[in-house]
Parts: structure tokens; C-alpha cells; sequence
């Protein structure tokens, strides 16, 4: 993998932990990083366990003291400076995810440069905590209310945006004077651990900043949970998972966010411009390969317009092309492992046997490996698996709808609440299906919706707490109540 970077000392074989570089665990387990695309080599990493976790916590207990009473001004020059090598690392970070996880080396870049904008953007942030003054109960009373720093944040990760996930999390934990204990999925470990390196160069403090690289996440998650200097639990990932985790901490009453599973509904209404609705539709399946929480999952035609869509859609998808990340040209990289593949499979088998139509697509690449044919599935109905099950994969399921209510009523037909997209141009409806819809996003008439400036996240079982945007700082905050008396 260095061989194929500007700087080699952003490749690393080793974990970060209370501000030194293991490259053994003490146990002397390692696993391996394989790249995706080729089954290639990329890094043997330390395989730690509980008692590494403890060692970064005690010391990111310890750093964080020292970095919450720094002023907000120092914390965010140096969140600044992560944000500069970020960008001006771009191309080597792009590569390294690209080889750990197998999307395109474009969106590669395009998901560095977004990680770093949510860096500077609470560098920025970071001078904003502002407190309150409320007027007094009493006469010779004055009330204050305080921001703090909530302390040790631990964070657990997933492989579909390996630097964006945790940018997302550790950027506004640092920037509020928390300290920052990773743990990065095991299948994409080193953007996470380049992040480490780039974090020393900006001048972090030791031992403030972790990354612990393990295949065992179950025993990782227990000793967050259980670990009395760990006050807040951030999670990216599955719903199942994070309702593990969420048990977990409500032992020490924890705090979490938890940015969970999607089931994303896409609908397109009669009066939709068409091919603003098939450019909106491809960006939200097929980006990432569908493997996007945030990805089109059901979408929704309308009879007038069924038709038309579906044919613009199949044309737009036959033009994708499937490759490797590294390839000029590439829109599709493989699927991130075998268990996707399937999951894909048995999702387009249950389909076209309860009576849905392949249109394009519905078999492994002809590349082999994991690689998938981008599909479109006709005729889909509510019955089907796809139809009640995040897919994450590059299949696009089309169902046709009749009524605002009836599309309404399925879109919120599922216990997921992330993101929704619609297309329709009847100013009334915009507003009232805008607030008709049970999710935390909404996209109208685009379907790309997540931005540093905008709080991402949310309801239902996809989960609690915002990420962005002035509102996700807050997660990161305690509010101190602090009354005066005898004044
Ligand atoms: P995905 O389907 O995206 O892999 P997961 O929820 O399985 O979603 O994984 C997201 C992150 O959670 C990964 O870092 C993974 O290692 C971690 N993880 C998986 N199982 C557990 C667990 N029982 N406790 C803590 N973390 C876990």
C-alpha cells in the first residue's frame, strides 16, 4: 500500500493507543486488512483486547483535563490544522480507503474532503458554546447555565465511509475539550489509524486521540460501556448493534448516539421532472454501491409516471460502470464482502418469486470477486423482504403507488426513520408530505442531502442524537446549572 502514496507514513501497521504506536498486541494476536477489490495484503495490525482499551481511556481521561481547559480558540486552531493536512493529504487518504474498502477512488476523495469539512466546521463550532444567563427566581439570585465538555468519548464505527464516520464524531468531540477513544470496524481500520498520524502532526495532545484496531468488537463495546471514565458512547452502525450497545451503557447510564440502520423511501410524484428524479435516484441507490445508510431503498412511482421513470432508470443504469476503485471511469466498486453478495441474492430471489420483474441487472459481476451488476427491480410490492429490509447493495426496487395518503402510509410502514427523498413540484404537497414523512432527513427534488452545515441523523429505531450543523455539537455537551445566591 505505501508503495502507492506520496507520503508512506500515512500507511500504518499499528495501533494508536494513550499516545504510542503498538504494532504487537500483548496477546500477540494480529488480523489481517485485506483490500476488497483483490483479496490483496494491505496490513497486519495488533488484535487488542480489553485491557489496550483500558491503557487509552485512563489516558485519554487523564489529557483531556489539560485540552478542556485550553481556549476554545487554541482547541480549534488545531482542528484547524487537521482539517489543512486532511485536504492537503486528500489523494494518499482517498488511496488508502479506496484499497481498504473498494469504492471509487472519486468518491474516495469526495468522502475525505466531507470528512474534513465537518472538521472544519467545528473548528469553527468550537467558539460558539455559548451558555445562558436566566433571569432569577429571586431577588438575590442569578442563574447561570454552563457548557461542558461531557469527558472520555469512546466511538464505534462502520466500514461503508471508513474517515467520514469518525470525523463526524471526533471533530466535535474535540473541538467542545472531550477526549477520543476509536474503534474503527476491522474490515477498514487503517483511514482511521492515518487519522492518528495526521492528528499528531496538527499537534493533538497524547493520549487524547486512540484507535484501537480489533477483530473482537463484542469485548471492545463491553469495555466502553463498563469503564467508569467513559461518559458518552457515540455508535455508527447497525440497529441490531446498537441496541446491544444501548443496554450496554444504560448500566452506567451512559450517554449515546447512535446513527443506526435506514430503509430509505424514494418517491416520485406525477408532476416530478423525470430526469431530475432518475439523476436524483442513481446518486442515492448507486453512491457507495448502495452501501450508504442513507441510500434509496424503496422507490415509489406513480402510475402516471411509472413507466417513463422506470425506463430512464434502466438506460441510466445499463451506462454504470463496474470496476475497481483504483480504474479511470469507475461508478461501482465490489461489494465489501461474500455475506453482502448474498444478502443482495436472497433479497432479488424473494423478489422476482413473489412476482417482481429483473429489469436490468440481478446477478454476480461478470468481474467476479463481489462484484455486482447494478439492478432495477419492476412490480416490487409490499410483501417482499425488500420491501421491510435495509439492502445495501446496488438494487433498485420500484413500486407504483396511486394516492399521496397510500404512499405516505407506506413510506412510514417501517420501524426506520433516517432519510427520506421525495421529487414533485406542487408547492402544497412539498410542505405536506415534507411533514408527513416519519424521518429525521428529507430530500426534496435531490438525493444527496448530508452536509457539515445540516444535522444528520435520525428517528425511530435509526436512532437518537444529530451529527453537523450547530445541533450536533450539543451531543458532546453537558449542561451545568449553577445558581448564585446572596447577591
Ligand atoms: P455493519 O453492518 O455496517 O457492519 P455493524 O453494526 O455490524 O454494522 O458494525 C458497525 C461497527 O460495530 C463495526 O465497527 C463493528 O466492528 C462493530 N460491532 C459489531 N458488533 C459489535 C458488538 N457486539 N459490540 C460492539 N461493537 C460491535
Amino acid at each position: 500500500l505505501s508503495d502507492r502514496l506520496n507520503d508512506k507514513d500515512l500507511a500504518v501497521d499499528a495501533a494508536l493507543v494513550a499516545g504510542r504506536w503498538l504494532k504487537t498486541a500483548p496477546s500477540g494476536k494480529t488480523f489481517t486488512v485485506t483490500n476488497p477489490s483483490t483479496g490483496e495484503t494491505l496490513a497486519d495490525l495488533p488484535d487488542l483486547g480489553s485491557k489496550e482499551a483500558d491503557q487509552a481511556i485512563d489516558a485519554a481521561y487523564e489529557a483531556q483535563k489539560d485540552w478542556a481547559a485550553r481556549t476554545s480558540k487554541e482547541r480549534s486552531a488545531v482542528l484547524r490544522r487537521l482539517h489543512d493536512l486532511m485536504v492537503d493529504n486528500a489523494d494518499d487518504l482517498a488511496i488508502i480507503l479506496t484499497a481498504e474498502m473498494g469504492k471509487p477512488l472519486a468518491e474516495a476523495r469526495g468522502e475525505i474532503l466531507y470528512g474534513a469539512s465537518y472538521v472544519e466546521w467545528f473548528a469553527e463550532e468550537a467558539k460558539r458554546v455559548y451558555g445562558d444567563i436566566i433571569p432569577g427566581h429571586q431577588g438575590d439570585k442569578r442563574v447561570v447555565v454552563l457548557k461542558q465538555p461531557v469527558g472520555v468519548v469512546a466511538s464505534i464505527t462502520p466500514w461503508n465511509f471508513p474517515n467520514a464516520m469518525m470525523a463526524r464524531k471526533m471533530a466535535p468531540a474535540l473541538a467542545v475539550g472531550c477526549a477520543f477513544v476509536a474503534k474503527p470496524a476491522e474490515l477498514t481500520p487503517l483511514s482511521a489509524l492515518a487519522m492518528g498520524v495526521l492528528a499528531e502532526r496538527a499537534g493533538l495532545p497524547r493520549g487524547l486521540f486512540s484507535v484501537l484496531t480489533t477483530t473482537d468488537s463484542a469485548t471492545m463495546g463491553k469495555t466502553f460501556c463498563s469503564h467508569d471514565k467513559v461518559r458518552k458512547l457515540s455508535f455508527t452502525g447497525s440497529t441490531r448493534v446498537g441496541k446491544i450497545l444501548m443496554k450496554q451503557a444504560a448500566e452506567q447510564v451512559m450517554r449515546t448516539s447512535m446513527e443506526l440502520g435506514g430503509n430509505a423511501p424514494f418517491i416520485v410524484f406525477n408532476d416530478a421532472d423525470l430526469d431530475a428524479a432518475v439523476e436524483g435516484a442513481m446518486i442515492s441507490k448507486y453512491r457507495n454501491n448502495g452501501q450508504t445508510c442513507v441510500c434509496a431503498n424503496r422507490i415509489y412511482v406513480q402510475s402516471g409516471v411509472y413507466d417513463a421513470f422506470a425506463a430512464k432508470l434502466v438506460d441510466a443504469v445499463k451506462a454504470l460502470h463496474v470496476g475497481d476503485g483504483f480504474e479511470d471511469g469507475i461508478d461501482a466498486g465490489p461489494l465489501i464482502n461474500q455475506a453482502a453478495v448474498e444478502k443482495v441474492q436472497d433479497h432479488i430471489a424473494d423478489a422476482t418469486q413473489k412476482g417482481a420483474t429483473l429489469a436490468v441487472g440481478g446477478s454476480p459481476h461478470q468481474r467476479g470477486g463481489t462484484y455486482f451488476e447494478p439492478t432495477v427491480l419492476t412490480g416490487v410490492t409490499s410483501d417482499m423482504a425488500i420491501a421491510r429490509e435495509e439492502t445495501f447493495g446496488p438494487v433498485a426496487p420500484l413500486f407504483a403507488f396511486d394516492g399521496v395518503d397510500d404512499v405516505i402510509a407506506k413510506a412510514n410502514d417501517t420501524e426506520f426513520g433516517l432519510a427520506a427523498y421525495f421529487y414533485a413540484k406542487d408547492l402544497a404537497q412539498v410542505w405536506r408530505v415534507a411533514e408527513a414523512l416519519e424521518y429525521g432527513m428529507v430530500g426534496v427534488n435531490t438525493g444527496i442531502i448530508s452536509n457539515e452545515m445540516a444535522p444528520f441523523g435520525g428517528v425511530k429505531q435509526s436512532g437518537q442524537g444529530r451529527e453537523g450543523s450547530k445541533y450536533g455539537i450539543d451531543d458532546y455537551l453537558e449542561i451545568k446549572y449553577v445558581c448564585l445566591g446572596s447577591i
